[in-house]
């Protein structure tokens, strides 16, 4: 899979890839994440991508003109299934569109930055918004990277454990059973018995429950959608 994030700070971008995880995938080559600088599609000679409101008000716009440039240019290389707009007003970011994502190959993560883009990019050049939440951040950039991750540890052979990404929250609108590892006792503390029983059919049944009372009583809109 590859990921282009357009955005005018690059570097707010490198440290969530440079580590752990999304660090082993990129040099696995399970996917190649691309940060563009849309100052590079620039037209004019102050480089500039953004510029004063029609009608006033404060807040700078993000250009049309510099982030068509850009998408031209990235599409006239190859065909990308989705470019996605991070905007706080648009489809909330869940499991299942991660899941859809991660079934892809070619995405564009646009990242807005003050006021956000200009109206006419939204209506003509995406195909997709995605907001990580009910919030407003100062740009796209960490939007674009906790969205990238969530897609990313999806990929086949990022997680060392093919499993574990499915026994995770929110696959099977479960959220996932507590887990434990050692000491098995921390003074009065113990762990659950039939963790350490040895017995796989138990354990598994046990976590199953584990995660509908966990649902019901933490996340009882899970079930109840
Ligand atoms: N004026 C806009 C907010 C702009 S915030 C409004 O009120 O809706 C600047 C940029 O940050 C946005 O263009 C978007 O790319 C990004 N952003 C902010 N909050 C976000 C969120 N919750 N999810 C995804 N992107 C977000």
């Amino acid at each position: 899979m590859r990921i282009d994030i357009i955005t005018v700070h690059p570097q707010l971008l490198e440290s969530p890839f440079s580590h752990s995880i999304l660090k082993r995938a990129t040099e696995k080559k399970l996917v190649e994440v691309n940060f563009i600088n849309l100052r590079d599609y620039a037209t004019n000679k102050h480089r500039s991508t953004d510029d004063y409101a029609f009608g006033g008000g404060a807040g700078m716009v993000m250009m049309i003109e510099p982030i068509d440039n850009c998408l031209k240019a990235l599409k006239n290389e190859r065909d990308y299934d989705e470019i996605i707009y991070m905007s706080p007003d648009g489809e909330l970011l869940n499991q299942k569109i991660a899941n859809q994502l991660s079934l892809y190959k070619n995405l564009i993560l646009l990242c807005g930055h003050y006021k956000g883009v200009d109206e006419r990019v939204r209506e003509n050049l995406i195909t997709r918004e995605i907001s990580i939440g009910n919030y407003v951040l100062s740009g796209g950039e960490l939007a674009a990277a906790v969205l990238s991750d969530s897609i990313i540890r999806l990929l086949p052979g990022v997680l060392n454990d093919e499993t574990s990404a499915l026994s995770d929250s929110f696959q099977d609108d479960l959220i996932a059973p507590p887990v434990y590892t050692r000491p098995a006792k921390f003074g009065d503390w113990s762990v659950p018995e039939v963790l350490l029983s040895g017995n796989d059919k138990l354990i598994s049944e046990w976590r199953h429950n584990q995660s509908v009372i966990r649902t019901k009583a933490k996340r009882p809109d899970l079930l109840n959608p």
